[in-house]
């Protein structure tokens, strides 16, 4: 049976296709998986787990339906849902790793990572990640009411489109240091991440041995799924009808 990697789904009430697409992808290809991880941004915001969001809701009870079906389901943070936290996982049965995390798939270690963490040549998007990452920030943030935190999060991210917009695309690419800084210090041969929205497959050497880095895309205009079966991995978009 296959596994199947999504990531940057970015999924938001003003892009009902997206949602739609993503619900049909649970229902069919995934329902037929024997897990499913999620790298990262699934939502476009998520300011706590008292989120309300209707169609933040279907998706998460989709998931459960999933998980109660026998799919494992799997969610690394990204930069936009790094606050999906246990109330998360008790209405999506989805349980949350660590960024990164090695898996194994048939006895191959495997790096997962959201990647955003890769991107250090943008050093104000660093620098803003240490901060909303760090435990008592968050403690703090999550202690205001809703409402002044989804105005926070609109400013976070209307901050976020102002530097995306004036930033050199290169800038906000993984940096190939840290990408073998990343293979070597969890001593794997093939990793996975999206938050660049750039899919590919990248054949690389570090330290003379060869390695793969395959990116997962965003789901903006169309579907991006990673499905690895029986040894072999499949990097697809999907088209939307
Ligand atoms: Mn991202």
């Amino acid at each position: 049976m296959a596994r199947l990697f999504v990531s940057d789904v970015h999924l938001d009430p003003a892009a009902p296709q997206a949602t739609e697409q993503f619900l049909g992808f649970l229902r069919g290809e995934a329902a037929a998986a024997e897990a499913l991880y999620i790298l990262g941004d699934l939502f476009e915001a998520w300011v706590g787990d008292d989120d309300e969001e209707p169609d933040n809701e279907r998706v998460c009870r989709a998931l459960r339906e999933l998980n109660a079906g026998g799919v494992a389901c799997f969610a690394l943070h990204g930069n936009r849902d790094f606050l999906l936290g246990p109330g998360f996982c008790e209405r999506s049965g989805c349980r949350l790793l660590a960024d990164p995390v090695i898996t194994e798939l048939d006895g191959e270690r495997v790096l997962l990572a959201h990647g955003d963490a890769l991107c250090t040549d943008d050093h104000p998007y660093q620098e803003l990640r240490s901060i909303v990452r760090d435990p008592a920030w968050q403690r703090r943030f999550l202690s205001l009411p809703r409402s002044h935190r989804e105005l926070l999060a609109d400013e976070i991210r209307a901050g976020s489109r102002r530097h995306t917009a004036r930033t050199v695309p290169t800038i906000m690419d993984v940096n190939p240091q840290a990408v073998s800084a990343a293979f070597r210090a969890a001593r794997v041969r093939r990793m996975v991440h999206g938050h660049t929205h750039r899919p590919g497959v990248h054949e690389l050497e570090v330290d003379g041995e060869p390695v793969q880095r395959i990116v997962l895309g965003a789901w903006y205009e169309q579907g991006s799924v990673l499905r690895y079966e029986r040894g072999r991995y499949e990097l697809r978009a999907l088209p939307r009808s």
